[in-house]
């Protein structure tokens, strides 16, 4: 099988989830066809931070979440946000993710993570070198940068949990963390430097996969719409599209926060909450900081390339709002100015925002899904989904190719919200 409607896998969803699964099997012999219901790389996966983060091991369900939410319930610029409004299912889900806010879970996830996060950077610095991905990927580490005494020392001590599984944390006092990066205003109180960690221009990356997916024989369908599935025998017999029908042996669902109205129609329960975050794009300032940085109180993140520089993230809990909210693209501003003698760059390019798409337990949905024998989920990974790609990619391909997962994958697995 070897045309664009008929293929031997499907990949709905054309973000760099998909896109990473792509390349994979097609480096197994498997014809591939993407489908997308507009430009591959223009969802989440387009105007992130880009960093690669294994340091963020630890989910967001952690004990304290719930209480921090709740104080910052009615703070429209807070960095943690919960839209009041009737929505059944985001209260459904808001429930499951307070269940999941304890310590001992809060372990589990981080043990489940760690792994697929580690494996998943090492994979992406190898794809770049050995595919010359043109993506600006650099691995200079992350470094989280503290104004509060308190706060430093709290985080300082919880972060003990990552070495556990071999993220490594160096701890600096105030002085030290201003001379590595001398972008940054006098008053910091520590940094911790994840030295680990790497770096990308997120929608170079996306780009640059497309592009080598093509070259291996992929077809990316663009603009063209998933409305609907044909199930016959307990499989997926047609994918039904804005532009006809496609079939394949095997399909993979990479539909990031779309995916729960489409998992609907195939009767799956994907509990996702699109996760809003925005960013904005500029030109390099002239005093451009060097390390990607997290810039904890505000909780804004700093990325600069060669090419541009970012500042991003803020977590929004507002339904598919499609918005550009202005009072949380000024918290972002707001938050680099407290840190940064130049926090923002010469000109404006861009300002974004995209759905991360978010589990209760903060952990990605990787495996072959219930009762629909040809299929294999690969959604669901929040806030690093960057940073899974790869991992996820060569994870999927060996379920496919029926092959034992070479990592640890139990937690991951869909029928856990079944
Ligand atoms: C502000 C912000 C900062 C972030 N920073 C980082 C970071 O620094 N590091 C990191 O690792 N992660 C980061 N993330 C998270 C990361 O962006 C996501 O986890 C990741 O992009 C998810 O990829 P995906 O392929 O699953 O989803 P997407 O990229 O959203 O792709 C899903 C695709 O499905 C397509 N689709 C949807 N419905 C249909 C349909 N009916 N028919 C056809 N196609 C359809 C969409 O068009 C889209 O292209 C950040 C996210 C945000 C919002």
């Amino acid at each position: 099988m070897n045309s664009a409607r008929s293929s031997d896998v499907l990949v709905l969803g054309g973000g760099v989830i998909g896109l990473a699964c792509a390349w994979y099997l097609l480096g197994c012999g498997r014809s591939v066809t993407v489908l997308d219901q507009g430009s591959v790389g223009g969802g989440s996966s387009h105007g992130n931070c880009g960093t690669l983060t294994p340091s963020h091991a630890m989910p967001l369900a952690q004990p304290g979440t719930i209480t921090t939410a709740l104080h910052w319930l009615l703070k429209p610029d807070a960095p943690l946000r919960i839209k009041p409004r009737f929505d059944p299912t985001l209260w459904r889900w808001l429930l499951g993710f307070a269940a999941h806010c304890n310590e001992r879970d809060c372990r589990r996830a981080t043990a489940a993570k760690a792994p697929l996060l580690l494996r998943s950077r090492a994979l992406i610095e190898t794809l770049v070198r050995e595919q010359q991905l043109d993506c600006e990927f650099a691995a200079q580490g992350t470094l989280y940068v503290f104004r509060d005494a308190r706060y430093f020392e709290q985080l300082r001590r919880e972060m003990a949990i990552l070495d556990e599984h071999g993220i490594r944390t160096e701890v600096l006092d105030g002085p030290a963390t201003q001379a590595l990066e001398p972008a940054l205003k006098p008053g910091v109180a520590g940094g911790l430097l994840f030295p680990g960690d790497a770096q990308l221009r997120p929608e170079r990356y996306a780009a640059e996969l497309a592009r080598i997916v093509r070259e291996r024989g992929g077809q990316l369908a663009e603009d063209t719409r998933i409305e609907g599935f044909v199930r016959e025998r307990g499989r997926i017999a047609k994918v039904v599209t804005s532009r006809g029908d496609f079939t394949a042996d095997q399909v993979v669902f990479a539909l990031g926060a779309w995916s729960p109205a489409l998992a609907r129609m195939l009767d799956l329960r994907v509990p996702i909450q699109p996760g809003k975050g925005y960013s904005i794009t500029y030109t390099r300032p002239a005093c451009c900081p060097r390390i990607p940085l997290s810039l904890k109180e505000p909780s804004v993140c700093v990325t600069a390339w060669g090419s541009g520089y970012r500042l991003g993230s803020t977590m929004e809990f507002a339904g598919y709002d499609t918005t550009l909210n202005r009072t949380r693209l000024d918290a972002l501003r707001r938050g680099a100015a407290q840190f940064l003698h130049e926090p923002e760059g010469p000109s404006m390019v861009e300002e974004w925002y995209g759905w991360r798409p978010m589990t209760p337990d903060d952990l990605p949905l990787i495996g072959r899904a219930p009762q629909i024998d040809n299929l294999v989920l690969a959604t669901g990974h929040g806030m690093l989904g960057v940073t899974m790609s790869a991992g996820t990619g060569q994870l999927v391909c060996e379920i496919i190719q029926g092959h034992a997962p070479s990592l640890d994958i139990a937690a991951f697995t869909p029928r856990r919200f079944q």
